[in-house]
């Protein structure tokens, strides 16, 4: 069996950054699963896997363009304090969901002065090389409901 769109995959990986950074992994009991085809991955990752079988090992890297995007100084703002109003403490690093020009956006707050709140909506791995390390773990074909809501169902997801 080989990876097409609407297979639901099992893989292991590891992601690092150009510095050889780890960013993220899976862990050893805990594949990654996600349904194939649907843009649940990055772009480039998703087509370096289109056809792989159980078993096979890739290494890919990928560019921004097929990653997280580029870093854009138009997502980056500086509002006042009083726009976070009501919210819980600011301080830098703390993230903050908010309505972009397309759609919901995660934001990161980078610089605090005085009022002046600096946010940021790029994605925090805009901008840079993704180094995937993938072990393709196990293939199997989506159910029909799992088809109709572009997510897989498993012991976690009841609906
Ligand atoms: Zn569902």
């Amino acid at each position: 069996m080989k990876i097409t769109d609407n297979s639901v995959v099992s893989i292991h990986y590891k992601l690092s950054n150009d510095a050889g950074t780890i960013l993220d992994q899976s862990t050893e009991n805990n594949p990654l699963i996600y349904l194939h085809g649907k843009g649940n991955i990055v772009t480039g990752l998703e087509k370096a896997l289109t056809g792989k079988a159980i078993g096979d090992t890739l290494d890919v890297t990928v560019t921004p363009d097929e990653g997280y995007g580029n870093r854009e100084d138009y997502m980056i703002e500086t509002v006042n304090r009083s726009m976070f109003e009501g919210l819980d403490e600011i301080s830098i690093g703390k993230q903050f969901h908010a309505e972009g020009n397309t759609g919901p956006v995660v934001v990161t707050v980078t610089k605090m002065e005085d009022d002046d709140i600096t946010i940021d909506g790029n994605h925090p791995l805009a901008g840079e090389n993704l180094n995937f390390a993938i072990e393709v773990v196990a293939i199997r074909d989506a159910t029909e409901d799992e088809l109709e809501h572009g997510h897989i169902h498993g012991p976690d997801c009841q609906h």
